[in-house]
């Protein structure tokens, strides 16, 4: 990536004050903390060693309570946990966590509020730093002070070096695969508050509702979070033929990953998608098939330790990212591949 370091000023009203306290939106499923969520511990850590972090969950019954247990002890820096236990949170409705958010930081006060960069945070963000009236900075993907930040542009073909200068709470959302989660961290055990919500005016909450929740069940590995990801591209033709890279998957351990192409044509579903409009993963090895490398895709693969392309044409984009690259065609490599490798 071409680095250039233009400074963006927001416009300037006041300076962040100097006690520094952070505020993270947190998710949580199955009663634990997404591992999204403490990469954005581990960013408020790089804001200022010192700073004191709030973490607040909100939902209702048993799995709100187990989810506030796990996040009192997944992380050392964590100063406290903050849990708003509401029927109205049951569900992640953009509209009424940017209210609680309000709610929490009229309380607080926070000089920072951090959020994971992933559908639950830039559905969250915006909304709640149009309530308090601040530009949130987002896709951040390095820290330089607590006001200065790094973030891609033209889909991570330049880094842009953000400070702001706008009033408080700074608020950034933060690219997890950018702020790996010390596997040093000890637990302790932060203490849980209850959100007082009396004041909380549900009649302000917008007119969105929700509908239905759809999961693919999967016993493989989440994209995000993958060691290995294979993804496959235009070039499989078909759904049918996608199964192929499915069962390289399986055998590799690896989540499945997918072209925009790929995903348009129907082959798997757009939660697969990699890149720009979909995840950003940074997985020790990740393989592509039939994938040409357009920018869109690439700027979703860029942090990936060691990548393998296999393209049968040999001027394939994807070649230029490429550690390992194979000029052949998939449909005869896939196949050996999954003859000469063990079965897991
Ligand atoms: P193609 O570009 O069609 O490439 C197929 C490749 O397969 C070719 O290189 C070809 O040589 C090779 N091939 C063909 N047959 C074989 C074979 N038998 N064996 C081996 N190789 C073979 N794309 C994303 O992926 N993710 C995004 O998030 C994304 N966001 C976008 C956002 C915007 C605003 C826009 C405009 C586009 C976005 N795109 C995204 C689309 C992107 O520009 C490309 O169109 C897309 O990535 C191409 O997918 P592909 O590589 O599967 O298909």
């Amino acid at each position: 990536a071409i680095k250039t370091t233009p400074l963006l000023r927001f416009s300037s009203v006041s300076s962040i004050s100097r006690s520094i306290s952070t505020l993270i939106l947190a998710e949580h499923d199955g009663g634990a903390i997404k591992s999204q969520s403490i990469s954005a511990v581990e960013a408020a850590k790089s804001v200022d060693k010192q700073t004191s972090i709030s973490l607040l969950l909100a939902g209702s019954g048993p799995s709100l309570q187990q989810a506030a247990a796990h996040a009192a002890s997944c992380h050392p820096s964590i100063s406290q946990v903050l849990v708003a236990d509401s029927d109205k949170f049951t569900h992640p409705l953009a509209e009424t966590w940017a209210r609680l958010v309000q709610l929490v930081q009229q309380k607080g006060g926070y000089s920072h509020i951090i959020t994971a960069s992933n559908s639950f945070g830039k559905n969250i963000l915006p909304r709640a730093a149009a309530l308090l009236d601040v530009s949130p900075i987002t896709d951040v993907i390095a820290i330089s002070s607590s006001n200065q930040f790094v973030r891609p542009i033209y889909a991570g073909n330049a880094l842009c070096t953000v400070r702001y200068s706008g009033n408080n709470p700074c608020m950034l959302s933060v690219r997890s695969t950018s702020f790996a989660v010390s596997m040093d961290s000890k637990s302790n055990e932060a203490p849980i508050s209850q959100v007082d919500l009396s004041t909380f005016n549900e009649d302000s909450v917008g007119k969105s509702r929700y509908i239905n929740h759809t999961a693919q069940v999967t016993e493989r590995p989440d994209l995000g979070n993958a060691q290995v990801v294979i993804t496959g591209g235009r070039a499989l033709k078909s759904a049918e033929n996608f199964k192929m890279i499915e069962k390289l998957a399986e055998k590799l351990g690896a989540a499945v990953g997918a072209t925009r192409a790929a995903v348009d044509a129907g082959f798997v579903p757009n939660d697969l998608q990699v890149g720009q409009t979909g995840k950003i993963v940074a997985p020790k090895l990740y393989m592509a098939f039939g994938v040409s490398g357009a920018i869109q895709h690439l700027a979703g693969i860029r942090d990936s330790k060691v990548i393998v392309a296999v393209n049968k044409d040999a001027d394939a984009p994807i070649f230029q990212v490429a550690d390992y690259g194979l000029v052949g065609d998939l449909f005869e490599v896939i196949p050996e591949l999954l003859e000469k490798l063990p079965e897991k």
